[in-house]
């Protein structure tokens, strides 16, 4: 198959990039390993619900961030949840006055919108072999195929991203760049629940103590009519304790979400989740990294100092301004 530019991932920063390169008439093509889009933009059906467990809510200080925001807010495609969160106390909620932001009907529906607006993706692909020969790259996927293409951008975890391309010649000053760049892991627990749960409005805590440092309701965040929370472990914890049993990550989990359960209120169903890469802890300085002399791009949360969902969009963005001037 041959295209213009392969885009590895079709999580949030693949698909914005995708689509801004598809806008100014590149030809492009998305392959993502997952069953769906979205990567960490990830929401679970359970129980006849739905629970998000990868990223929980979105905020922003860009003004190019937010005036999509505005757009996504005038389709009914995101909404605010509120403006802050309880630090674990059952009484007070802190406002900052920022608005956090979540998708109606869970975080993944954002990746279906936008990858409503781009043309040829992939997903069930894996990525098992980059090549660059004769001036283009061969990209072998699980599906059998060869993608042959002028550029590449990688927008996957860089971990992953520098274990694909472990045959070809990065430059060491930009080898070693990206080796800079660490993520956190997250055990995230999904609990349905039958009985009461009192979080405190808007139905979240985040409290910055081990084990657990986030607690949300689903429900009251307005995605699903089930009670089904979300919990999520520190990366700390989460990295000493990955291989943990799940009878055993869910005891600790069980005592940080007690407090918050009424009487008689007992667990129905319930899932762990392991992430490898959540969130970027060591982030590259800029938006994007353009490889010396190779028409390759890595882009993703991880570049430009931003971190977590707008960093992802703001990095797709610019990935597809220079894979874009690789063309001009
Ligand atoms: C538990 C958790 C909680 C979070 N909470 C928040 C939050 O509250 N707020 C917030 O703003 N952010 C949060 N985040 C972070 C947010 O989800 C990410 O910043 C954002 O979604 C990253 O988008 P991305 O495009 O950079 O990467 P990803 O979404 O990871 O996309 C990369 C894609 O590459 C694909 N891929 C990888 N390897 C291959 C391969 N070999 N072949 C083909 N495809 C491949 C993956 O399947 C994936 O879809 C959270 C993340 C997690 C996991």
């Amino acid at each position: 198959m041959e295209r213009q530019v392969l885009v590895v991932g079709a999580g949030l920063s693949g698909l914005i990039a995708a689509r801004e390169l598809q806008k100014n008439g590149i030809s492009t093509v998305v392959v993502d390993k997952g069953t769906g889009v979205g990567g960490r933009l990830a929401t679970r059906h359970i129980a006849g619900g739905v629970a998000d467990h990868g990223a929980q809510f979105f905020t922003a200080r860009t003004n190019i961030f937010k005036a999509e925001i505005e757009e996504w807010l005038a389709e009914d495609l995101v909404r605010v949840w509120g403006y802050g969160w309880s630090d674990g106390s059952l009484k007070r909620t802190v406002s900052d006055g920022h608005p956090r932001y979540v998708t109606n009907g869970g975080m993944n529906n954002l990746a279906k919108h936008l990858a409503k607006e781009v043309q040829d993706i992939e997903v069930d692909v894996r990525v098992t072999d980059i090549k660059w020969i004769d001036d283009e790259w061969q990209v072998k996927a699980t599906n059998d195929g060869v993608y042959h293409c002028q550029a590449l951008l990688m927008t996957p975890p860089v971990p992953q991203s520098l274990e694909l391309l472990s045959k070809v010649n990065i430059a060491p000053e930009d080898r070693s760049a990206l080796q800079r760049i660490q993520y956190g892991p997250c055990i995230c627990g999904i609990h349905v629940i039958d009985g009461e749960v009192n979080l405190p409005e808007p139905g979240a805590v985040q409290n910055f103590v081990e084990p657990v440092y986030w607690i949300a309701n689903n429900e009251a965040k307005g995605i699903t009519d089930k009670t089904i929370l979300t919990a999520h472990a520190s990366s700390n914890w989460s990295r000493n304790n990955f291989d943990m049993p799940d009878e055993a990550v869910l005891g600790f989990i069980h005592e940080a979400i007690q407090p918050y359960l009424g009487p008689g209120a007992t667990y129905v169903e319930e899932q762990i989740k392991r992430w490898r890469y959540s969130v970027p802890l060591i982030t590259h300085p800029r938006d994007t990294l353009i490889a010396r002399g190779l028409p390759l791009v890595f882009a993703g949360d991880a570049f430009g100092g931003r971190g977590r969902i707008e960093g992802a969009y703001m990095s797709g963005l610019e990935a597809a301004k220079a894979v874009g001037e690789m063309f001009t």
